[in-house]
């Protein structure tokens, strides 16, 4: 487990400067194409390879699969933390079950 640490920080790493050293612009007629991965700019700054519709269609899927992946995390966060505040067992003390049952006692009171 010692090392997973270090190979999270690769991971975040690579990722960061995947995404910020190598972002590049492919230009159709039509539309244009950003996205980063390695490679070698040429004299001018610009990336000179090309990518086939088959590797595009490729990147284009797995940014979905990331986006949804996402969202679903978000998602089932959202529904533990809110399952977590009312409806589990009010048996042990944790700092989401404190946001529920801090002070939420009534004061005394009297009628007469
Ligand atoms: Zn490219």
């Amino acid at each position: 487990m010692a090392i997973a640490k270090y190979l999270l920080v690769v991971l975040f790493m690579s990722y960061y400067v995947g995404g910020t050293a190598f972002t590049h612009t492919h230009y159709f007629p039509t539309y244009s194409i950003t996205h980063s991965h390695p490679f070698l700019p040429g004299a001018d700054g610009l990336p000179h390879h090309t990518h086939s519709s088959t590797a595009f269609n490729t990147i284009q899927e797995l940014d979905d699969i990331m986006l949804e992946a996402a969202a679903l995390c978000f998602a089932l966060a959202t529904a533990w933390v809110l399952l977590a505040v009312f409806i589990q067992q009010h048996k042990y003390i944790t700092p989401v079950r404190l946001v529920r049952n801090i002070n939420l006692r009534a004061p005394p009171f009297c009628i007469k």
